[in-house]
């Protein structure tokens, strides 16, 4: 059926750029992203700070925003929290009948959601957080992070603890890595003081001024980098479900 083709062809490109990227094929423009948004954390503010990001921007979407998320691995990565809490919230449908594009599709999360409406359950929950990654302490760069459910409530946990949150408070980092189950992906979070990181961890704490230019970038609350379609979009989607 050409349903399939005709969707990821019309869909794939508007949503793309704010998808998880592919696993591979944008290490260039990581790369130069960060060098950038090293150069921008080294030199300090002023004018060079504006023209810098607007390169990575231009070059993030010429990757198609490949260099968006942060891409935790099997090391353990420092990163420090810049907001309170997620800027968003949302739960994913899963369709593994797209080919072409993000599988991963934003549930509506109202009651007209069409795929909810033909009993497709949203089984994945994302909450979106600003985080710095130190994973190159000598390039600290600007990433969201896509935190699932059980890290989530664990950062709630802290966010909430009077003696242990807020989760950006000054001197609280964070290290986050993952390790491949049987069937699963199982995320280990700790908290680290910032007095430890150097002893610990080789990293040296960001700079205030740093800190304050990566604050000045983050998302607005209720900002969306993972964009819901439309009515058009998701129509296309239940009538290839429909069409199995
Ligand atoms: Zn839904």
């Amino acid at each position: 059926m050409s349903e399939t083709r005709i969707y990821g062809r019309r869909r794939a490109l508007p949503t793309r750029a704010t998808e998880k990227p592919a696993a591979t094929g944008t290490d260039t423009a990581i790369t130069r992203r960060d060098v950038l948004a090293g150069r921008v954390v080294k030199t300090g503010a002023g004018p060079a700070h504006a023209a810098g990001w607007d390169d990575v921007d231009k070059v993030a979407s010429a990757a198609g925003g490949g260099d968006l998320y942060l891409k935790v691995n099997e090391n353990r990565m420092v990163i420090k929290i810049l907001g309170d809490g997620p800027f968003d919230v949302c739960a994913s449908h899963w369709i593994d009948e797209i080919e072409d594009g993000s599988k991963s599709v934003r549930c509506w999360g109202t009651p007209d959601c069409p795929l909810c409406a033909i009993g497709d359950k949203a089984k994945r929950f994302s909450a979106f957080f600003d985080v710095v990654s130190l994973e190159d302490p000598e390039y600290p760069a600007l990433k969201v992070w896509d935190v699932g459910i059980k890290i989530a409530r664990q950062l709630k946990e802290i966010a909430t603890d009077e003696k242990r949150g807020p989760l950006n408070r000054g001197d609280l980092y964070f290290t986050i890595r993952k390790e491949q189950k049987k069937k699963s992906v199982e995320y280990t979070l700790e908290r680290v003081k910032e007095r430890d990181l150097d002893e610990e961890y080789n990293v040296s704490p960001l700079s205030e001024e740093a800190l304050q230019q990566f604050q000045a970038e983050c998302h607005e609350y209720g900002d969306k980098v993972k964009e819901p379609l439309d009515e058009e979009g998701m129509e296309e989607i239940v009538r290839m479900l429909m069409d199995d």
